[in-house]
């Protein structure tokens, strides 16, 4: 699938991210006990020497000062620190919404496949997210979430892949190939071939093969497949084309409305549009055609 491998980039770019906040944050927090040290030893000295000299007692006041800004510059560091890491699992919640997408697409995928339910499991457990109050997320935790994610992403694109591959093969799903009529108890009105033009200026190359219908029919898919076009097209008027996979393209033209969208999915049978007369038509009727890698062919051989 094509949206794998980016969802891959961004996981491994929001692990580097993460490495660095964490990082910075780990520096930060090790310096800690370091500049204190330091502060107790430099008072100390400063005493001995005041006590010595009789001047330390300012000297210390003004390095308690100093140690009590560098304290409040650490604190606010590690705020931001922290406000980067909750950021981050946030986008995890992102890309969680991202994966059930996937999810939802492979089970409808799986559906149209009639894939035995278990062969192909789209319910793996999910990681993060959820409605809990507001906390901050400890790094190591995300971590995980993140690896959880990588893993459940490689599993789906994997699944998916060849669910894909299944799916628009013709030989294991049958019900992706055009393999029935696009509007049902009707009859051919012109074949597939040359023919006089209905409009009365010569004979013209018929590209597919046309049925009654009455308008308002509904006409219907004649496998199953993704809505590749929904729209008007020039001579065509309102037409739908269906992509079957394996090169295969079914279009379905002069509709009066349509009822599908580019991208839907559809099943064998499902009706697509409502019969009509639009574009370069004399009447009502459905005008069919099947093309096969770019070729337009007979539909005549598929029904
Ligand atoms: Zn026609």
């Amino acid at each position: 699938m094509t949206l794998h491998n980016p969802l891959h980039n961004l996981i491994a770019n929001l692990r580097t991210r993460i490495g660095h906040a964490v990082d910075h944050a780990g520096a930060v927090a090790s310096r800690q006990p370091l500049v204190a040290a330091t502060v107790l030893l430099a008072a100390g000295i400063a005493l001995g020497a005041g006590a010595r000299t009789g001047v330390g007692f300012a000297q210390v006041t003004m390095l308690q000062a100093h140690a009590a800004e560098q304290q409040e510059q650490l604190v606010a560091v590690q705020r931001q620190a922290q406000q980067e890491i909750n950021a981050l699992a946030a986008r995890v919640g992102e890309l969680q919404a991202q994966a059930n997408r996937l999810n939802a697409l492979g089970e409808r995928l799986a559906h149209v496949g009639k894939f035995d339910d278990g062969e192909f499991d789209f319910q793996a457990p999910v990681g993060v997210g959820g409605e809990g109050p507001v906390r901050d997320m400890p790094s190591a935790e995300l971590r995980a979430s993140l690896d959880q994610l990588d893993t459940q992403f490689d599993a789906s694109g994997a699944q998916l892949s060849v669910l894909e591959s299944l799916l628009f093969n013709q030989k294991l799903d049958r019900e992706a190939m055009p393999s029935r009529t696009p509007i049902a108890g009707s009859y051919i009105t012109s074949r597939f071939g040359r023919r006089a033009d209905p409009f009365g200026r010569g004979s013209q190359y018929h590209r597919g093969i046309d049925f009654h219908a009455n308008t308002g029919d509904p006409v219907l898919a004649v496998g199953s497949g993704v809505v590749s076009y929904a729209g008007v097209r020039s001579g065509y008027g309102k037409v739908v084309e269906i992509d079957h996979g394996n090169g295969y393209v079914t279009r379905y033209a002069h509709n009066s409305g349509l009822l599908v969208h580019v991208g839907d999915l559809v099943r064998a049978g499902q009706q697509v549009a409502r019969a009509g007369s639009t574009g370069r038509s004399t009447g009502a009727h459905v005008h069919f055609e099947v093309w096969d890698r770019g070729r337009v062919v007979d539909p005549r051989k598929f029904l």
